[in-house]
């Protein structure tokens, strides 16, 4: 049985939730395997309008059962109120179709708390932290000072355990920072209020994920952000503190013996970038406020406004090697129908050589983008359901995109909503 993964190409905010609410339709199982609430995917259906931060986007399909496995930071407070939001809202989040992997350690207070003392210790030099502790919480888990989703299972273990980590991390919030410890008080609420609320939904995600294989059900992988903000691969140090590649959703999603027979990369029809770190084809002044108005570029968690930028190839054909993409997903297409000659990066000059290759996170300060201007088609393309239907220019688009990342345009989608979906 084949399982597919869709992961992000370029920055993330391509589009990954609309395709995996889509995508659900052929898969049984979404399993989050990575990152945590700092992103946020929008996703347009017939029950709404929603934003999704750490619950996987197959939770509006009746029928599909979420996993939120090991490899993700797992926010209990963030998440409690997120699955409180969605009920509000019409959406049913039970144990049958929300699971928990036992094996997933808990983000804590005082990780968002450390992650705003960093970026105010950083001043000038931060990284544009979303401040949601991810950096923090990775930093612990690899020092295993963590705590698991499965050890609220046992309480008194469960408060001490805690109670250990409350004062090693104390050594660091008022030892190097200054700043006022995290009460016992304080975390016994947080215990109460958010933490045991999520013990329903915990088990061993695993087993269930091995069992459902058996049994002939299909898995899809859920990615957040994208191939340039993995933290081995991406533009170090402006990456996140985990594994966004699609060869790291095994492991993530506590699976680690499966095959993905399809990894769809997302791209977005042009670039976008959040926080701070190189943008080689950034776009700038009016330019640049014509398409984040275009694009509604803000972030889905902050509302920030999202850098943007013209369509980089160099980029994109990195990103598409990193995630071993089988397939493509170019969305937003859409947006770019106001523009009567597009920009696009073909290469990039560094030390005034012109190159394909995407450079050294050293050297990408230095790269100036070479930008070709390609015909637009000046005209409304949401209603187009099939490739053929699209004007010439923009069919040509496509095309320029997918013979510069060597990876077939398996998807194009020219709208929000569900439908707005071009199959090839
Ligand atoms: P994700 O984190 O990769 O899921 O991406 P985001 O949700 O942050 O950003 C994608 C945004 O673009 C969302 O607001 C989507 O509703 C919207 N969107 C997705 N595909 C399209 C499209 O083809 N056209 C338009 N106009 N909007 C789209």
């Amino acid at each position: 049985m084949s399982h597919t993964a869709v992961v992000g190409i370029n920055w993330g905010d391509e589009g990954k939730g609309r395709m995996v609410d889509l995508l659900t339709e052929d898969h049984d199982i979404v399993v989050r395997y990575q990152g945590g609430g700092n992103a946020g995917h929008t996703v347009v259906n017939d029950k709404g309008k929603f934003a999704l931060h750490l619950l996987p986007s197959g939770i509006f399909r009746d029928g599909v059962v979420n996993v939120l496995g090991n490899g993700v930071a797992l926010d209990p407070e963030n998440l409690w109120k997120e699955i409180e939001d969605l009920r509000a809202k019409g959406i049913s989040v039970t144990p049958e179709n929300l699971k928990i992997s036992d094996r997933a350690p808990l983000l804590l207070p005082w990780h968002r708390l450390q992650d705003g003392l960093e970026e105010a210790r950083l001043a000038d030099k931060k990284y544009g932290s979303t401040k949601q502790g991810i950096a923090p919480f990775y930093s612990d888990k690899y020092q295993k000072k963590v705590v698991l989703a499965g050890e609220l299972r046992f309480p008194a273990h469960f408060r001490a355990q805690l109670e250990a980590l409350r004062e090693w991390k104390d050594l660091t919030l008022s030892g190097v920072y200054g700043a006022d410890p995290v009460s016992a008080e304080s975390l016994e609420e947080w215990t109460r209020d958010y933490a045991e609320k999520i013990l329903p939904f915990v088990c061993d995600t695993g087993e269930f994920l091995r069992e459902s294989e058996k049994a002939g059900k299909r898995i899809l992988f859920e990615a957040q952000l994208g191939a340039l903000r993995d933290l081995d691969f991406g533009i170090v140090p402006y990456t996140t503190s985990s594994n966004t590649l699609a060869a790291y959703a095994p492991i993530g999603a506590g699976l680690p013996s499966v095959r993905i027979g399809e990894v769809i990369g997302v791209v977005k029809s042009y670039s976008t970038c959040v926080g701070e770190g190189p943008f080689v084809s950034e776009m700038f002044g009016e330019e640049a406020d014509r398409l984040r108005e275009a694009g509604a570029e803000y972030g889905a968690k902050t509302g920030r406004p999202r850098r943007v930028g013209a369509m980089d190839l160099v980029a994109t054909r990195f990103g598409v090697r990193l995630q071993g993409a089988t397939g493509l997903a170019v969305t937003k297409l859409d947006v770019l129908s106001y523009m009567e000659k597009i920009p696009v990066c073909t290469r990039y000059r560094v030390r005034s050589e012109e190159t394909d290759a995407f450079p050294f996170p050293t050297l990408l300060d230095e790269a100036e983008p070479v930008i070709r201007e390609v015909p637009g088609w000046g005209c409304d393309i949401s209603a187009v359901r099939r490739f053929e239907d699209l004007p010439k220019a923009a069919q040509d688009y496509v095309l320029l995109i997918e013979r510069a990342a060597g990876c077939p345009v398996t998807y194009v989608s020219v709208g929000p909503e569900r439908e707005s979906i071009i199959r090839r």
